[in-house]
């Protein structure tokens, strides 16, 4: 298992988000990094830092309208009289016939889809920078480098659509990584098929949306019930894609509270769904916001769980590149990462020649 993160990580420091109309403090915080970074430096092994990637992995996403405007929002807004220290929309396309605005302020509303984003000093560092350390993984992963590689990617990315952020993310880690991989695996002469499993608490809406009319990426989600949890306008299992990709979105919603053993139980029938389509590469979007003390908290699962789930994955045989999505309980990330790569390297050793 291949170490990687980058530093600028913690240049993205969030100001407040809206919690039933109520500024609260972003729980999406840079200390969530370095207690992940603690665990790693714990097991001994190398933490590679990521070489940063240009914009071209991740254009191959996104909209190139949308990644001008997370590269030089910041700036542009603090041009305007008045302007908050960070990035909030106040006014989002909901018509039909949306034209795109020149201005700062529209075009915020056009890229930003909820108040759990906003756009600070740092946060094109950090999003860039995190999404680096994805596209390094899926480099490793796919060209056979390395068995397994965990991508410490922060902030996380799994809400991030095609065109807006959301949710605490800006750039779809995950996303990129995927699409990162295809080109690297044809190379090699592999099928050009990867897998995505997202087993973060919240469904991973942005990362559905990208792939949903495709079926060289399978996407299957693991979380709470959307019906009246975030991000409430998708996650259902009626889902499963469109067109070419119909058949190829899988949705597993889970009744709010779910226990641990519910959770795996959906997990395990993942990996069977994951194992029948044959993926070249798993891209695990690993969020610990599943946690029972995490402070977002509707699953019960518990540190020893996250072992289970590690395993899990890890038996599954295929190449992974884990990437790291949410969880808010900071004094329990490093235990909890810990776990779940304890199980995971219990099937695959800790360290390998390359
Ligand atoms: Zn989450």
């Amino acid at each position: 298992m291949r170490f990687l993160h980058h530093p600028d990580s913690v240049a993205h420091k969030p100001p407040t988000y809206l919690v039933r109309g109520e500024p609260k403090p972003v729980p999406e915080v840079p200390e969530r990094a370095l207690a992940l970074v603690e665990q790693l430096q714990r097991r001994g092994g190398t933490i590679e830092q990521a070489p940063l990637c240009g914009t071209g992995p991740l254009v191959a996403v996104h909209t190139p309208e949308y990644i001008h405007f997370l590269e030089t929002a910041h700036r542009r807004w603090s041009e305007l009289p008045g302007a908050s220290a960070a990035v909030i929309p106040n006014a989002h396309p909901f018509t039909s016939t949306t034209t795109y605005p020149t201005g700062i302020v529209g075009q915020a509303g056009y890229h930003i889809y909820d108040t759990a984003a906003p756009v600070v000093a740092g946060t094109w560092a950090a999003a860039s920078a995190s999404a680096a350390v994805a596209v390094h993984g899926a480099t490793l992963v796919a060209s056979g480098k390395a068995p397994a590689a965990y991508a410490l990617c922060r902030p996380p990315g799994h809400h991030a659509t095609r065109q807006a952020a959301g949710g605490f993310c800006y750039l779809n880690n995950a996303a990129i990584a995927a699409q990162a991989a295809l080109p690297v695996l044809a190379a090699r002469g592999l099928p050009g098929r990867v897998a995505i499993l997202d087993v973060d608490l919240h469904h991973g809406n942005g990362t559905q949306e990208i792939f949903y009319e495709r079926n060289d990426v399978l996407m299957v989600n693991v979380h709470a019930d959307p019906s009246a949890f975030y991000p409430f306008f998708s996650g259902y299992a009626h889902e499963r894609g469109a067109g070419a990709g119909l058949g190829y979105t899988i949705n597993r919603p889970l009744p709010i509270g779910a226990d641990e053993a519910t959770f795996l139980t959906a997990v395990a029938a993942s990996l069977a769904d994951i194992a029948r389509y044959a993926p070249s590469l798993l891209v695990l979007s690993l969020g610990f916001d599943t946690f029972i003390g995490d402070p977002m908290a509707t699953f019960g699962v518990t540190t020893p769980g996250f072992s289970r789930l590690g395993a899990m994955i890890a038996a599954s045989g295929v190449p992974t590149l884990v990437v790291q999505e949410g969880g808010y309980a900071v004094g329990d990330l490093t235990a909890n990462l810990g776990s779940f790569l304890d199980g995971f390297e219990g099937v695959i050793p800790a360290v390998e020649t390359v």
